[in-house]
């Protein structure tokens, strides 16, 4: 059985004296857990996570990466730049970079494609707005946002990672019930397996306030591969209480 990952996503937080202090107690309370930890932080906070983390068992991760491989696009960081600092994930397609940055299904594919050809996992992010779910159209707006993904990169789609996320449960204390989550899980996991015979390798993540008091629940449904983690992962004893709920 493959070992379940907790990523955590910072957002626009932290700072160098913030972080230290954070990651050293991440560290300090991690004694030989059994799952996958990372941490996605700010880009100019990359080096220091890579310092700070360097032969803990904790990956560092970017929060975004640009859909170009290099030249004039002043303000954009590419993949093989975050390869250079030793990044193990990006996340793409955060529902705050669709919303803020209006990035398509295309783009998100395509940050997909760029990360994987750098030897980076993306952490692929789909999920419904309250709007959608109250219309019916859970299933069909996460299968439409990972068809794109799936289209366009064909048989390495087994080396992405999916992130659950209902947009509206993310930062807002609402979380999916470990039943309606499973229920978005399951159908994520029919949609990879249509398309490669190694679906079961792909972690799917929850997202969208997980804490310490309901993350052992949701971790413990089927195809709950794991928790991509806001809020709760800028507080160490929260981030431990997760990452020691997914065992
Ligand atoms: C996120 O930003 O990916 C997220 C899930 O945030 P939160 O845990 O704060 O809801």
């Amino acid at each position: 059985m493959k070992k379940k990952l907790i990523a955590g996503n910072w957002k626009m937080n932290g700072s160098s004296a913030v972080n230290e202090v954070l990651l050293k107690a991440v560290i300090a309370g991690m004694t030989g857990n059994d799952c996958l930890v990372a941490v996605c932080v700010p880009a100019p906070y990359l080096a220091q996570a890579q310092a700070l983390t360097a032969s803990s068992g904790i990956d560092v991760g970017s929060q975004d990466v640009s859909q170009h491989e290099s030249g004039a696009y002043t303000g954009e960081v590419s993949a093989a730049m975050l390869k250079d600092f030793g990044v193990r994930y990006v996340i793409v397609g955060h529902s705050e970079r669709r919303q803020y940055h209006a990035e398509s299904d295309a783009l998100v594919a395509l940050k997909a494609q760029r990360a994987l050809a750098s030897g980076i996992t993306p952490i692929v992010c789909v999920g419904e707005t309250l709007a959608e779910r109250e219309a019916g159209q859970t299933e069909e707006v996460v299968k439409r946002q990972l068809a794109a993904v799936i289209h366009a990169n064909g048989h390495c789609i087994s080396e992405i990672v999916v992130a659950y996320e209902p947009v509206w449960a993310i930062g807002t204390g609402k979380t999916a019930t470990p039943e309606q989550a499973q229920q978005v899980h399951a159908v994520l996991r029919a949609q990879l397996k249509a398309a490669t015979p190694h679906a079961d390798r792909v972690h799917i993540l929850y997202g969208g306030s997980m804490n310490a008091a309901n993350a052992a629940h949701l971790l413990g449904q089927l195809d709950i591969d794991g928790g991509l983690v806001g809020g709760a992962s800028l507080k160490a004893p929260d981030f431990l209480s997760i990452i020691a709920a997914a065992r």
